[in-house]
């Protein structure tokens, strides 16, 4: 995940809103330290130092905090979309990833933004995870592969939902139907969802995100 955004930090030791997830460098949000535009040139390095230091406590904190605890707990596997298909299985992870490509690589889709193109990449990605949904799934070294296809399927819905929804042109996000800056747009948007993707701005004033990140249930729904 390369870029600005990325995977919202819950806590000042890069804790996710997954207990004893942490995240760090490129994976997790570069927002509070710079905004809406790529650090390039000294903050991206610096950002996957830091927030690695940062994120490497912060775990060790929480395995210790578990103490033998970890150990003995009954554990159960997550994880569906490439590993546990609700329906026949079928290794067609290749196919899943060039449809994503072809949906995300072209300048004229991912870089000359326009709504029209945005929302044709979309629907066609809504479809490419359905079909992951009912029927990924690979064997061997190859189950990786299965499930990074379904990573990139999700990735890719929840960056072009982001980019529908910022109607204006600001820092990274540009787009050609709306190429001025909208004042009344002046916040981060956080979208999150798998088979239902859901987007909302956050609060205006949280000027640094990482404390003020919130697990509040989400206040609208894209089917
Ligand atoms: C062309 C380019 C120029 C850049 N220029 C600058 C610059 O001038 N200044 C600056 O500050 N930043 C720059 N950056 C950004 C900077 O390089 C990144 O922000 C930084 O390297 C991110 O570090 P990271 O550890 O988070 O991710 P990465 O360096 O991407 O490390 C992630 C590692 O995880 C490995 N990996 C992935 N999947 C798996 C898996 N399933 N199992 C095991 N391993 C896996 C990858 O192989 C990789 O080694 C540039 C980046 C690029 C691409």
């Amino acid at each position: 995940m390369r870029g600005t955004g990325g995977i919202r930090l819950a806590s000042d030791d890069c804790a996710t809103t997954v207990p004893g997830l942490y995240a760090a460098g490129d994976a997790a949000t570069r927002e509070p330290i710079c905004g809406g535009f790529t650090g390039g040139g000294s903050h991206n390095a610096a950002w996957a130092i830091s927030s690695g230091a940062w994120a490497g406590a912060g775990a060790a904190r929480h395995a210790r905090s578990l103490g033998d605890r970890a150990s003995r707990r009954a554990v159960t596997p997550l994880g569906g979309a490439g590993l546990r298909p609700a329906g026949r299985p079928v290794d067609d992870h290749r196919a899943v990833v060039a449809t994503v490509q072809r949906e995300v690589l072209p300048y004229d889709k991912n870089y000359l933004r326009h709504g029209d193109a945005l929302a044709g990449a979309l629907a066609t990605l809504d479809d490419t995870w359905r079909r992951v949904r009912a029927s990924l799934r690979a064997t061997g070294a190859d189950v990786v592969r299965a499930r990074q296809a379904a990573a990139m399927t999700a990735h890719a819905r929840w960056m072009y939902t982001a980019a529908l929804a910022r109607t204006e042109t600001r820092g990274m996000a540009k787009r050609l139907d709306f190429p001025d800056q909208d004042p009344a747009q002046h916040h981060r948007l956080t979208t999150g969802g798998l088979d239902e993707i859901w987007i909302r701005p956050e609060a205006t004033g949280a000027a640094h995100g990482v404390a003020s990140c919130s697990t509040e249930a989400p206040t609208a729904s894209r089917s």
